[in-house]
Parts: C-alpha cells; structure tokens; sequence
C-alpha cells in the first residue's frame, strides 16, 4: 500500500499553457517595463493610475507574464474578473469563434441569440426561483445606473440608500453612491440627489463588539426612517461583501433584516455583486451565504472571463415596468461578451469553481490566521482576516492599537512585487491588502505566493 508522505492538494489541477511558476528574470520592473512606463507619460494622463509598474505581455492560470519575461504570481484577477483565468481556451476559443462571424450588429437594431443565453443563464444562477429578466450593459457602473432609473421608476419614488464604505463606481450617479472622497469624487462635483447614506456593519470596527448583525440593520433602518421616511425610499443598494471599501464582511443578519424591511416597505433591495458575483466567495452569489433575495442583482468583473460585460437581473415586474426604449445602449450585450460569458459560465460549472473558492478560502484563511496568531493576534499588525471564498482580506494596524496602518500596507505590497508576487491593496483607510486569485490558481503556485506575502508582513513588522 502506497504511503501518503505529502499534505494531498485540495485543489485539482487544471491544465495550463503557461508554465505556473513565479520566476524573475530581470529587476522590477525591467527594462521594458520603464521603457513602456516612460512612453506612458507623455500620452496617457496621471489620473489613470495602475497599481503596478510592470507591463503584461501573456496571462493564463495564476500567472501574469510580464514585457520582461518576468512572471507573477496572479493574486490580483485584475480586479477579481479572471476568474476563470484571463485565457480560458475555451472563452478564447468562443470569442475567436464569435468575431469571426459578427463583432457587433448591436442588440436595439438586430437582435441575436447569445443575448437570449446569457439572460437564461442569469435567471437559472441568481437566488431566487421567481420569473426575471436580464438587460446586458458594459461596465458595472452602468449596471448599477439602470438599477437605480428601474427601482425609482417602478416605485415612484426618489431616495437612494447606500452605505459606509460603499463603492458603485465613477460616473455621476454611481460617484454619488460610492463613499471615499479621494480619489473617487474629489472635485468632481456636483454630484446627483437623493442619495443617503447609512452605517454599515463593519465588526472589526464596531464601538459595540456585541452589536448583531440585526442590532446593526436597526440602526440603519431607524435612520432611514428618521431621514428619509419609508414611503419615499425607491432602494436600499448595498454590496453583500463590500469590496474597494475594505473587504468588509457585515455580521451575521444585517442583509436579511435589511431585506426584509425592504420588502415589507415596498423598497427595492439591490445586491450590487459586481465584485463578489460568479463563484468569488464560494457560491454563484455572495447573497446565497445567508439565503437573501435580492429584487435586482447587478453583475460585471467575473461575468465573462475578462471581457466588457455587466448586467441586471431582477424581478420580472420591475423590469417589465419600464416603458420600451427606456433601456439599453449601443455596445450593451456586445456578442463577443456574451459568447465570452456563456463559455466562462461553463468553465465555472464544469471545474466546480465555487468549490474551488471555498477550498482556496479553507487553504488561505488557515494560513492567514496562524500568521496572525503568531504576531501577536489581536495585538499584532494584523487587525483582522476576513472575507469569504477566494475574496479574502487582511487589515493591517499598528499593533496593539486599531489604527490603520496604510504605510505598512504599501510596504508589504512593494515587497512581493519585488518578489514576483502582484497583490491589491484597498479600504476606505488604504490598509487593508486584499487576495483575489483567479479561481483556476494552481496550489502550489497559490502556497507559494503565500509564503511570499508571509515573508513580506514579518520583515515589514
Ligand atoms: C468595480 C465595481 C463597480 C464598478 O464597476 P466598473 O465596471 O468599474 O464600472 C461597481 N460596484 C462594485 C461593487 C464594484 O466592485
């Protein structure tokens, strides 16, 4: 009988055309790199910022590749959208397949079917077994806009509620409704009415570390009661996970509470899962972990393996109630995007990718928590690790305080991409890093990124 003498991996390997290894061929960033970085400077403009120096040049499984030769571990998904890896042969394969008969006929003009599968597709995976129906849009900016115009114009009323922390994205309406000044909204104002914003539920940093999730929801609710009044709220728009804001994981019974009062006051609660969505946090939807309904989902970053689609999916009521035309736009449901989202949605299905995230989730989080253990806990530089399947966050503070610690949170993430490790950092005090791999990563390649992490919070402490 065989004997087992290594941990079994948990997470099976997918087949891959770049090979999964991190490896540095030159500083970083390279030569090509500064070189690209130089020609930027003089026609791209500084408000277009990357978190990185160095320039792609081929991407696949957990691996970006650089101009360079370098490659990097992916913890990053360039923003949680590759999930299914930013090659999926079969997602190129369909794009290949797609382009070469139409790019675009455009869907208000003549209308083609993978529109049709997408939104099949959609009804089938958003919680929920009610009649709905999908329109497809680009960014997810636009998916929250169109939520915001259905829920005011099914409801007759006006008020918007949001939250701390939030973020909706940067066109006039979704600024408004994303928290952070800097460098979301600052002087770029005015912005639109009508939204109110709430307090979340943010354990980590309650001042009452016994407050529930239902405790948390009352507060917002008697606010919004307070403030607005029930009969002029149109929609509650939260992110179930909050994302740019800091990985924030409300405690337990804040979303239902939230939309249960929704319902019973006749306002729309709208899951914004543009980030969490498509199989990030272990489900199809970060909704699901505590069984909430929304009344309309929006949807972009996994949706279509990296290519530009969003979405809203909702109530057949609320979205039949809008008046023909009143939707749409030229590029909306591109048919390469959708094509590109149907094969992504198979890859997800066929490999079990929220299993996979849930897995990832068991094989980070014990890593995480045993570093933290190790700093010191509660008292070390590590505040909190947080987050739900292969959307995971660590809050970095000055240790034995609460207090942010953005520098830190810089130097750590510095330190792995000089060591071939990309990773994103985030939260409304810049210190929280967050792992984002793509659900495909390799385990020995993921392990190996955490150690350099690891490697980075020691040296750095
Ligand atoms: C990224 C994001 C958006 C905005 O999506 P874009 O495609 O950048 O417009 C909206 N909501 C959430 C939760 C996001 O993470």
């Amino acid at each position: 009988m065989a004997v087992e003498l290594t941990t079994p991996s948990v997470l099976p390997t997918l087949a891959t055309r770049l090979s999964q290894r991190r490896d540095l061929v030159t500083e970083v960033p390279g030569p090509e790199s500064r070189n690209l970085h130089d020609r930027r400077t003089s026609v791209v403009p500084r408000g277009v910022i990357s978190s990185l120096p160095v320039y792609a040049a081929d991407a696949d499984g957990g691996i970006i590749r650089d101009v360079d030769g370098n490659s990097f571990v992916d913890l990053g998904s360039g923003i949680a959208v590759t999930n299914v890896g930013a090659s999926a042969p079969t997602v190129v394969a369909a794009i290949r397949e797609q382009a070469e008969h139409f790019t675009h006929t455009c869907f208000m003009v003549s209308p083609y079917e993978s529109y049709i599968r997408v939104a099949e597709e959609l009804a089938e995976l958003t919680p929920g077994n009610h009649a709905k129906r999908s329109v497809l849009f680009n960014s997810g900016a636009e998916a929250v806009e169109n939520a915001v115009k259905i829920a005011r114009l099914t409801t007759g009323r006006q008020a918007v509620v949001v939250f701390d922390h939030a973020y909706h994205g940067r066109t006039n309406l979704t600024m408004a409704l994303t928290a952070k000044t800097m460098p979301y909204k600052s002087n770029f104002g005015p912005f639109a009415p009508e939204i109110y914003r709430m307090p979340m539920s943010y354990p980590y940093r309650e001042e009452n570390p016994n407050l529930t999730g239902a405790e948390a929801a009352l507060r917002a609710i008697d606010q919004i009661e307070k403030q607005i009044g029930a009969d002029s709220t149109a929609a509650i728009l939260i992110e179930p996970i909050q994302g740019e804001g800091g990985f924030i994981v409300p405690a337990p019974g804040f979303l239902p509470t939230l939309a249960d009062w929704a319902r019973s006051n006749g306002v729309v609660f709208i899951a914004d899962e543009v980030q969490s969505g498509f199989c990030r946090t272990g489900a199809w939807f970060a909704s699901e972990h505590e069984g909430v309904v929304p009344d309309l989902i929006t949807m972009a970053k996994g949706i279509a393996g990296g290519m530009p689609l969003s979405a809203v999916t909702g109530r057949a009521e609320l979205l039949d109630a809008v008046h023909p035309g009143g939707l749409g736009g030229t590029y909306g449901g591109n048919p390469i995007a959708c094509a590109a989202a149907l094969a992504s949605i198979d890859v997800m299905r066929e490999h079990d990718l929220s299993g996979r995230a849930r897995a990832i989730e068991a094989l980070v989080m014990g890593r995480l928590r045993a570093l933290s253990d190790d700093l010191g806990g509660e008292q070390g530089p590590i505040g909190d690790v947080r987050g739900r399947g292969a959307m995971i966050a660590l809050e970095l503070v000055k240790p034995g305080t609460r207090k942010p610690d953005p520098e830190i949170t810089k130097a750590v993430a510095s330190a792995c991409l000089a060591e071939g490790v990309l990773l994103l950092t985030c939260g409304t005090f810049g210190n929280v890093i967050r792992l984002l791999p793509p659900l495909v990563i390799d385990e020995e390649l993921l392990l190996d990124g955490l150690d350099v992490l690891e490697a980075a919070i020691r040296a750095a402490h």
